[in-house]
């Protein structure tokens, strides 16, 4: 006999075969199990109602308690729709129907009272409600309380489906008789450990909740559960990988790490520089391999980190290479890479898209004899005629601009995978890390070199322009030199945004004594880079661009980044662009340019950037905003994740229990690898011990939940 969870939908009470299609085709609900586990996304309380003349713009969907004065049909064929004309005692509104229209014509009565649920909209100067779910009021009949919205894709709205049908539904799944055999996922001494809800519980409460507290308990636990399988999966396979991939061992600290620390090292290392490169040097000298995420704000001096770990690799005889997302970045690090490098008589080379022919063959055969150490380049550096002798270490410098296939095929370049270090100025937090970047371990640099003054940041509307271009020409007779970074490339009839090209015209305008040069993504490589020279050597001193300049560009003379429509730049992009300032003159200025009349979210998140210069802060509150859907890297990091209800971005704190909650489980089980092997690698840390019976349901869990397995050395 089929579980209850796995029973067709269509055999529900109330759904039969037309809707189990709907369902099927609108909601992915298949079975039993898929409806059980379609949680509303948010909760209203019945009990409130809303007056009409209380609407606002922002509003989600809301109650109102009214009558409908009338009906009438406009258009024809299939522009046809139905307005009724609804009036609560404060005002009127128009609800309308855009299908059914015969039969929504006929529905209602006017002069009864009807509970209406919908999202208000407005449309000239009258409020609006489409399709808005209906149901008679009854005095008698005390308001639900809390309950459950669920999401309802406008086919299913149109066809009559609303919330209160899906939930009926459900209701019916709980009174069947067979509920009883849903079963716990969470071992009981998990459940114990965290105090957490029983699922059945939970499942109830989630669906139709007791009050908001039983609620939060609920959604607590479901979150815990979906966090706590994936920290498993994740622990699982990234201990086993720990056990099968071996690494070159980079064991030696030779002459040319230390000549150059002793001789040419240009700065003091940071105590945090130091720290990474000690972490840097346990992972290579073991024979692991090296798997590493090195985290650290802009200008937090990541180059020299990786520089010095290619020291190591050609301390004990290895090739390096390092792989920059733009060309502009890949030629910087060049030139800094290859000072560096040449002062202690190591070859340095670069590859990029641009490199011609006769060069690029000269540096094919190079990396393979071995004549070349240091490789620095772009996505070239993958293509499949790139061999090398000995590639010991790889860096991917500002990773989330790389795919994972991407990354994979430098892995594939030497015959033991090389050893990666990956390294980015988006920092999120640890776990979150561990937890989106597979089984990369992390390392922060959490200090910046001495010296650093932050960057003033100011937030202008229009009407501010010319205060700023005195600015700006303060600057520019103080000798420095000036950004301007435009959202648009070219001008676009249906934005109201500046553009590059537009900008360009303006600032020669405003400042004809300087030259002033131009960088965008839609120009030729060769013409980038030349425009690039141009403000690199001082020759121009304002430099108008796109966020093609965001990652990486170093011009320690310039002293202003003005970003002109700012409210259409993320927080983490915003943090980039600014990094570009701030960089040697003593005191450097970001102006964050927008309209007078953006709405208040915009305006607070705006406002983080003039509170405070901490990429950590940033970052944090940028994910908070945004959600980790649109977080860097969780598309990449080649994890499914299917979380129904937890949020990797706001729920850290759930997630860092369960994280320890799943290594407690792993060190008392190394049993759960699928290589238990002997003479285990030892990992201290709590342990909690299972009873066969939980460990038999943490085994059938994770294979159904996790039942494609992961090629890991994808994932890097
Ligand atoms: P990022 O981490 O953003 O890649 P960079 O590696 O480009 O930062 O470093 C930013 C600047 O700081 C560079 O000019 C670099 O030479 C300088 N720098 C790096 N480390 C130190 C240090 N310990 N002391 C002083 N300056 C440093
Ligand atoms: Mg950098």
């Amino acid at each position: 006999m089929l579980s209850f969870l796995d029973t067709d939908i269509k055999y529900l009470k109330g759904v039969g075969d037309k809707r189990a299609q709907l369902l099927d085709s609108e909601l992915d609900i298949r079975t039993f199990g898929d409806l059980l586990y379609t949680f509303p996304y948010r909760y209203v309380d019945t009990s409130r109602f809303y007056k009409i003349s209380e609407f606002s713009g922002e509003m989600p969907s809301v109650q109102v308690l009214g009558r409908f004065v009338g009906f009438t049909v406009e258009g024809e064929g299939l522009r046809q729709r139905l307005k009724g004309s609804f009036y609560d005692g404060s005002r009127f509104m128009e609800v309308v129907w855009f299908s059914k229209v015969n039969f929504f014509k006929t529905a209602y009565q006017p002069g009864v009272a009807y509970i209406l649920f919908g999202k208000p909209t407005q449309f000239r100067d009258i409020w609006q409600m489409a399709h808005p779910e209906v149901s008679a009021y009854d005095a008698t009949r005390p308001p639900e309380g809390f309950r459950g919205v669920y999401t309802i894709p406008d086919k299913l709205r149109k066809k009559g489906y609303s919330t209160r049908l899906l939930s009926d539904l459900v209701k019916n799944l709980f009174n069947n008789a067979r509920i009883g055999e849903v079963g716990e996922t969470l071992p009981a001494e998990i459940i114990d450990k965290y105090s957490l809800m029983p699922l059945r519980e939970a499942l109830g409460n989630i669906h139709f909740p007791q009050n908001p507290d039983r609620l939060q308990k609920a959604r607590e636990r479901m979150k815990f559960e979906e966090l706590f399988y994936l920290q498993l999966h994740i622990l699982r396979y990234s201990r086993e990988r720990g056990r099968r991939i071996r690494g070159h061992v980079l064991a030696k600290i030779g002459d040319y790490f230390n000549t150059y620390y002793s001789r040419h090292i240009p700065f003091e290392l940071t105590g945090a520089q130091k720290r990474v490169l000690r972490e840097i040097r346990n992972d290579m000298r073991t024979g692991r391999q090296m798997n590493r995420l090195l985290q650290g704000d802009v200008g937090s001096g990541k180059t020299m980190v990786a520089f010095m770990t290619m020291l190591m690799a050609a301390d004990n005889g290895f090739q390096s290479a390092i792989m920059a997302p733009t060309e502009i970045l890949a030629s910087q690090h060049f030139e800094t890479i290859r000072v560096w490098g040449e002062a202690i008589g190591l070859r340095v080379a670069l590859l990029t898209g641009n490199t011609r022919a006769k060069a690029r063959r000269e540096i094919h055969e190079g990396l393979q004899s071995g004549d070349i150490d240091i490789i620095v380049g772009t996505h070239a550096l993958i293509e499949d005629n790139v061999q090398f002798r000995n590639l010991g270490l790889t860096v991917i410098d500002e990773q989330h601009r790389f795919g994972v296939a991407q990354r994979a095929k430098m892995w594939k370049k030497s015959a033991v995978a090389p050893h990666v270090l990956v390294m980015t100025a988006t920092p999120i937090p640890r776990t979150l890390a561990m937890t989106v970047y597979g089984d990369l371990d992390v390392s922060v640099i959490d200090e910046l070199p001495p010296g650093r003054k932050p960057v003033q940041t100011w937030l202008k509307f229009d009407n501010a322009r010319m205060e700023v271009n005195r600015l700006i020409n303060r600057e520019l007779k103080a000798g420095r030199q000036v950004y301007i970074v435009y959202p648009l490339v070219k001008e676009n009839p249906k934005l109201e945004l500046k553009s590059v090209e537009q900008g360009l015209e303006r600032v020669r305008g405003l400042f004809p004594d300087v030259k002033v040069c131009m960088v965008h993504g839609q120009m030729k490589p060769a013409e980038k880079d030349y425009q690039m020279e141009q403000f690199v050597s001082g020759s121009a001193r304002i430099l108008v661009a796109t966020t093609v300049i965001e990652v990486g560009v170093n011009v320690p003379n310039a002293s202003v980044m003005v970003i002109e429509n700012a409210e259409r730049f993320g927080l983490s992009q915003l943090h980039q662009l600014r990094g570009r300032v701030g960089r040697g003159a003593d005191c450097s200025y970001c102006i964050l340019m927008t309209r007078h009349n953006i709405a208040g979210d915009t305006r607070k998140r705006l406002s983080i950037m003039t509170e405070t210069t901490d990429g950590f802060l940033i970052s944090e509150a940028d994910m908070k905003m945004r959600g980790p859907g649109d977080m860097e890297g969780t598309q990449q990091s080649g994890i499914a994740f299917n979380l129904r209800i937890a949020n990797l971005a706001s729920d850290g704190q759930i997630l860092n229990v369960a994280r320890q909650g799943a290594e407690a489980v792993l060190n008392a089980h190394p049993e759960l690898l699928e290589t238990p092997a002997h003479g285990v690698e030892q990992y201290p840390g709590e342990e909690l011990a299972l009873s066969p019976e939980s460990l038999g349901l943490v085994r059938t869990e994770l294979r159904t939940r996790f039942s494609k397995t992961y090629d890991w050395s994808q994932i890097s």
